[in-house]
């Protein structure tokens, strides 16, 4: 699964990532309850292995009810009985029966809480036998919650119905289902353990006008003679109930194939023509995953659909993905759509590595979930590396590392979890982005070649079954001969990360440079193996070291005092750093050290002291550094009020702006020259409005507004039609700051139906025109706004910003005598403060 993340940047301050999974988006998270914490989360046991479920489904879109019928099934696992326990939540139950010789032989049942089926069995069965269990039952995912209210169930409904009753002009009709964690049996009683395999059958009797999927192949299509028509779906290799999916709607299929095995995209027919460029690397991602793991592709057909209101991210149903809308993006958007900067590849990579980590191999527990998400993280940076070049894997590498260190309870959670209040918790920053990166500096340690041996040794042993950490541990020990469980002690079942700090010495007496290393964090010392390379006579001389006391010093003997000496040579250490180097170590740092992270770090350390020459001339040339993101950065970081950046960075700005070949990069560079209010560049503002990138049209429009907020006020009008992304945030900027009440209906829907990011990239300015509007009514609309953002958000530490925007606004509305609005806005600010 993908969570929906949201970083949360005001002022280009982060403060905080919100991640939204399945629970979280539609309930709000309860405190958590310590008592659970200390349950141990176990494998469950299992009774039984379930080996193949068929399914007879048909749709009551009036009630949003589904009929189904099953045929489940399976076998002892070892022990023999005559007692069997199914997962089945809030349904009718109508007839449960075992099924013998081609007859229905009822068996007697009790339904507990709604949850659980205890079924007696006719007979003791053993591990020998297997045996089909039929249930004829009906499915009322809307009334789970109403039904039970309890805390067993969370209101995750399994099956959803979007807009049944079609009265919602702006949304299709559309069902789909979402089994992760304890879901799918919400839609069909079963065994709703991810350690369950079965293959399975699906039959799904819909309206003949729309297009159904499901896993596996499509194995028959009749039309009914009603309007109905009767899909179906054969899922001939066994895969865990958590990953079955079915979807029902108007979709248009794009076909697309890689090695004969058809490579499906599904969307909303206004979208079908984009399908290509949303979804056209999948073949070659494919092609790369395979090679990389030494295991083709595993199953027979790889689809990817796109529906409306999804509860999270993405879905890695095995041979069916389920994206969000976000991925549905039109061609003007994806002008501006880079790795890192575009959710929808990224999502795309996750999802598809999951086809082996989490569906051919599945976690075997919710406490394992590190042996599915850990990896569809890390994918994320291999393909990155793979296709854009290592400084883009890198980029993304590090800014996952960002969001697990800015994760304030992160280093507390063990990345293999036995404890944990709810399983959906395990669905967080250190199960992804920190889990990534473990496997990362695990790669860097062994090498490619052992590393992604032993990734194919444990997917080759445990085909089709469960994996836990321990077995990733022995694939990778025969792999590589090199024991590790000290590794997986210390990342697997142990928390938090080092904090180091680095300092550094010549001695010009003994020829020696002395690192000193220190690792601050509480608690014990991590082991640490890492390379240093010492830059010193114009040659590089790399050291492999280990840390494995909280203090260390390391010596280098050196003919003369190096230039650099880089801790960490290949940047993959997952560690907060303080390393004090001087402003001199870093300028050469840029210019000499290879990688990403190495240039990062000296533009992030010299545009804190852009008075230096050497600092200058990095800045200056990082503009046109050979990876875009380097680029924004230090057009970001560049103090254009110093002169002699201002003189030399003008003309390199002015170049970038109007012809590199990345769009953000040009448009980061025009806002740079917004800041300057400088008339003599109003002629490159004009021209970039003629570009088709939103990005670059609104970072023009909002430098022109900043030298003629008339002219710019005019110039808006005339891109309200069409507007996306930074160009809708520059025209609210502008209508917020000249604009008046004719505008309001503009800003207000604009800011509505934004995404959290995106309203909290204009908050300022709606909460500013909220101030100012003459209409009360407008004015409580824009508060009504801000109160729900603020309650929604709260718990992602937003809440004091929006309180004060509130605050201003009470003083705003005052001032003109509007007491109405000025009591909301008080109103707001309690409920603000009363929210979790
Ligand atoms: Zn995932």
């Amino acid at each position: 699964m993908k969570m929906k993340s949201l970083l949360v940047l005001i002022g280009g301050a982060l403060i905080s990532i919100i991640t939204i999974t399945t629970a979280q988006a539609q309930m709000p998270q309860a405190d958590v309850d310590t008592n659970a914490l200390k349950i141990y989360r176990a494998t469950p046991p299992k009774y039984f292995d379930l080996i193949n479920t068929k399914l007879d489904v048909r749709f009551d879109y009036k009630k949003c009810f589904m009929y189904g019928k099953e045929w489940v099934s399976m076998k002892p696992h070892f022990y023999p009985t005559d007692t069997l326990r199914l997962d089945a939540k809030g349904m009718d139950i109508h007839e449960i029966s075992v099924v013998e010789g081609g007859k229905n032989i009822p068996l007697k049942y009790v339904y507990q809480d709604s949850l659980s089926l205890f079924i007696h069995l006719d007979k003791v069965y053993h591990n020998t036998e297997s045996f089909t269990v039929y249930i004829d039952y009906t499915a009322k995912p809307n009334q789970l919650k109403d039904h039970h209210g309890s805390a067993a169930i969370n209101d995750a409904k399994g099956l959803y119905f979007i807009n049944p009753d079609g009265k919602d002009p702006n949304k299709p009709i559309q069902i789909w289902t979402q089994g992760e964690t304890e879901s799918s049996s919400a839609w069909f009683p079963t065994i709703d353990k991810p350690e369950q395999k079965t293959t399975d059958e699906i039959s799904m009797t819909v309206p003949a006008k729309y297009v159904t999927l499901s896993n596996g192949r499509l194995a028959s299509q009749k039309l009914n003679g009603d309007g109905t028509r009767t899909d179906t779906w054969k899922m001939e290799l066994p895969h865990s109930v958590y990953l079955f999916m079915m979807a029902v709607g108007d979709f248009k299929i794009y076909h697309d194939t890689w090695h004969g095995k058809d490579v499906d995209y599904y969307l909303e027919p206004k979208f079908a023509p984009y399908a290509k460029q949303i979804f056209g690397y999948t073949p070659e991602m494919i092609d790369f995953y395979s090679k990389t793991l030494g295991i083709d592709y595993p199953w027979n057909k790889y689809d990817q659909i796109v529906v409306r209101d999804y509860v999270s991210g993405a879905m890695e149903n095995t041979t069916a993905t389920l994206h969000g809308e976000q991925v549905q993006q039109t061609g003007r958007q994806m002008i501006d759509s880079y790795y890192d900067t575009d959710d929808q590849q990224v999502d795309i990579a996750h999802e598809l590595f999951h086809q082996w980590f989490g569906d051919y191999v599945t976690c075997e527990s919710w406490s394992n979930i590190t042996m599915n998400e850990s990896f569809a993280d890390f994918s994320e940076m291999l393909w990155a590396e793979h296709k854009y070049g290592k400084d883009m894997g890198d980029a993304h590498s590090y800014l996952a590392l960002r969001e697990y260190l800015g994760s304030p309870d992160a280093k507390e959670k063990d990345l293999v979890r036995f404890h944990y209040a709810d399983k959906e918790d395990v669905f967080d920053v250190v199960s992804y982005q920190k889990g990534g990166r473990i496997l990362n500096m695990l790669r860097n340690y062994l090498g490619d070649a052992a590393f992604f041996k032993g990734l194919n040794i444990y997917l080759k042993t445990n085909a089709f079954k469960n994996g836990e950490a321990q077995q990733l541990r022995l694939a990778l020990e025969e792999a590589s001969g090199l024991d590790l469980n000290w590794y997986f002690n210390q990342w697997y079942y142990g928390a938090g990360n080092p904090d180091l700090d680095i300092s550094y010495k010549w001695d010009e007496g003994t020829k020696t440079e002395k690192v000193y290393l220190k690792q601050t964090q509480d608690g014990k010392a991590f082991i640490l193996p890492f390379a240093v390379d010492v830059y010193a006579d114009g040659k590089k001389v790399r050291y492999k070291e280990w840390m494995r006391d909280k203090a260390d010093t390391l010596s280098f003997a050196s003919n003369s005092k190096p230039d650099l000496v880089n801790v960490d040579g290949d940047k993959v250490l997952l560690a907060r750093k303080k390393d004090n180097k001087t402003t001199d170590e870093y300028v050469f740092q840029y210019f000499n050290a290879p990688l990403f992270l190495d240039r990062f770090e000296a533009i992030d350390a010299l545009g804190k002291d852009q008075s230096n020459k050497g600092a200058q001339k990095v800045l200056v040339a990082a503009i046109k550094d050979k990876f875009y993101e380097l680029q924004i950065k230090a057009i970001k970081a560049l103090d254009i009020s110093n002169d002699a950046i201002h003189n030399a960075a003008l003309p390199v700005l002015a170049s970038v702006a109007q012809t590199d070949v990345n769009t953000l990069v040009r448009a980061a560079a025009i806002k740079k020259l917004g800041d300057l209010k400088a008339s003599g560049n109003m002629d490159i503002f004009k021209q970039a409005l003629s570009s088709q990138s939103y990005a670059v049209q609104g970072a023009a429009l909002s430098a022109i507004n900043k030298l003629d907020p008339a002219e710019a006020l005019k110039l808006a009008k005339g891109f309200e039609a069409d507007n996306m992304g930074d160009l809708t945030v520059a025209l609210v900027e502008i209508y917020a700051k000249t604009g008046g009440d004719a505008e309001w209906p503009f800003v207000y829907s604009n800011f509505i139906k934004a995404r959290p990011q995106e309203q909290f990239n204009i908050i300022n300015e709606f909460a500013a025109m909220t101030g100012h509007v003459k209409s009360p009514e407008y004015a409580q609309q824009g508060i009504e706004a801000l109160r729900s953002d603020g309650v929604k958000y709260k718990k992602y530490g937003v809440g004091g910003l929006v309180i004060g925007l509130l605050q201003n606004i009470k003083t705003e509305r005052t001032k003109v005598n509007d007491a109405a609005s000025a009591k909301a806005a008080d109103d707001a600010i309690a409920a603000i403060n009363a929210a979790k």
